[in-house]
């Protein structure tokens, strides 16, 4: 199908064209309909699937009409990088509708925020801490708000902006349009769509098994041996741009120089970096001047780079959704991806959880040539056979698609 099936202005038409999409991606598809139609809707998508301009195409057709100067559409996000990335997309979209758009965050002024909100703007794009501190000091009205987006909830809620969410929607009208976006659903963040949603359409892209697009492979290995198996999986891998995920910003710091000294140009990203530090990295990653991002998780959220062929899991991560999230930022809209996951003896239980929810086991690969010496004991080369059994814990989402379409068809 064409973005033309969609009855939108010429103007939002303009904005499509300018940004050179030409066929609605699947998430498009399915919810665009719904949003314009004035539903609520819950979507289960993770970021690289075109979800935020399923939101914001809808968002700028309903602003064409109305008053202009109060703040109408409020979308949450629980980054910076990820908010900017959203404020970008809206611009770029709604560059022919007149509709402003702005970006709230914190660990930057808020003078050019609270100028852009006095002279007006219709849709705001907003962390939760940074909201609620305009909130508090009486600097944003919120009164008028018609559409609220949460996006990455689930992420909101991993990083403990629960409170702050049900702090804000208290405060906005009940009369509302809510579209509610997470990549996984676990009980907490089910609760608050099911409290905080009407009638809602569902619509469920990929659902929780990390993207099909991307193959997956985990190389055993022991603490000791690791930054050397990592330098030559780099060496004698294509690889195009790498994002490395560290459990700790400690080893994110430390990682980066060493592959510095192998001769990568690479770029660290972490919770500890000046929002200027930060951005960049990202910005340098993706003009191309790194190759090589060694991020944590959160730092790492929302980096919109669609070329990354492969990411690295130097440390295994805590959770599944964690490792979902991780492996999206590869195999993003147009791509496929490789992900590979460093495993140590200490790592087996998590990685049997990883493989309950992808229903299938991972390749176990050892690189040929490298000096393993003694440290892997050689039954951790071993594959099982099939992936651990389902328990009543397994979340399992309905609907999923695992399994089904090697490749994205868009
Ligand atoms: P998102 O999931 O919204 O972060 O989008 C992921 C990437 O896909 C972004 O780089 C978008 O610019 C791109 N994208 C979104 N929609 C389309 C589309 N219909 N056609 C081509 N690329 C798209």
């Amino acid at each position: 199908m064409s973005f033309n099936e969609f009855p939108f202005d010429r103007r939002i038409r303009a904005g499509i064209s300018s940004v050179r999409y030409t066929t609605p991606t699947p998430i498009q598809q399915q919810a665009i309909p719904h949003v314009l139609a004035g539903r609520d809707v819950l979507g289960i998508a993770q970021t690289g699937t075109g979800k935020t301009a399923a939101f914001i195409l809808p968002i700028l057709q309903h602003l064409l009409a109305g008053p202009r100067g109060h703040v109408r559409a409020l979308i949450i996000a629980p980054t910076r990088e990820l908010a900017e990335q959203i404020n970008q997309v809206a611009i770029a979209l709604g560059k022919d509708t007149g509709v402003r758009t702005i970006s709230i965050y914190g660990g930057v002024s808020k003078r050019p925020q609270l100028a852009a909100l006095r002279r007006g703007v219709e849709i705001v794009v907003a962390c939760p801490g940074r909201l609620l501190d305009h909130m508090t000091a009486g600097a944003i009205d919120l009164s008028h708000v018609e559409v609220l987006v949460l996006d990455e909830a689930d992420r909101m809620c991993d990083m403990g902006f629960l409170p702050d969410i049900r702090r804000i929607i208290r405060r906005l009208p009940v009369e509302r349009q809510t579209l509610f976006f997470a990549a996984t659903m676990p009980a907490e963040i089910r609760a608050l769509a099911d409290k905080i949603l009407r009638h809602p359409a569902t619509v469920q892209i990929g659902a929780i098994a990390p993207v099909n697009t991307v193959s997956h492979a985990l190389y055993p290995i022991s603490n000791e041996r690791k930054k050397a198996l990592l330098a030559a999986l780099l060496n004698r891998t294509a690889t195009g741009r790498v994002l490395i995920f560290t459990r700790t910003k400690y080893r994110a710091r430390s990682l980066a120089p060493y592959l510095k000294k192998q001769g990568r140009r690479v770029a660290a990203l972490h919770g500890d970096m000046t929002q200027n530090q930060r951005q960049k990295a990202i910005t340098g990653f993706r003009d191309g001047r790194y190759d090589v991002l060694v991020a944590t998780d959160i730092a790492a959220r929302g980096i919109d780079v669609t070329a990354i062929s492969h990411v690295i899991n130097y440390d295994v991560p805590d959770t599944v959704d964690a490792y979902t999230h991780r492996i999206g930022r590869t195999g993003r809209a147009h791509h496929t991806g490789e992900a590979f996951t460093l495993v140590t003896y200490a790592d087996t239980l998590m990685i049997r959880s990883i493989e309950r929810v992808l229903g299938t086991p991972i390749e176990r690969r050892r690189l040929d040539g490298f000096d393993y010496g003694e440290s892997v004991p050689e039954y951790q080369f071993a594959q099982p056979a099939a992936a651990p059994r389902r328990t009543s814990k397994t979340y399992r989402p309905r609907g999923r698609l695992r399994g089904r379409a090697a490749k994205a068809t868009w």
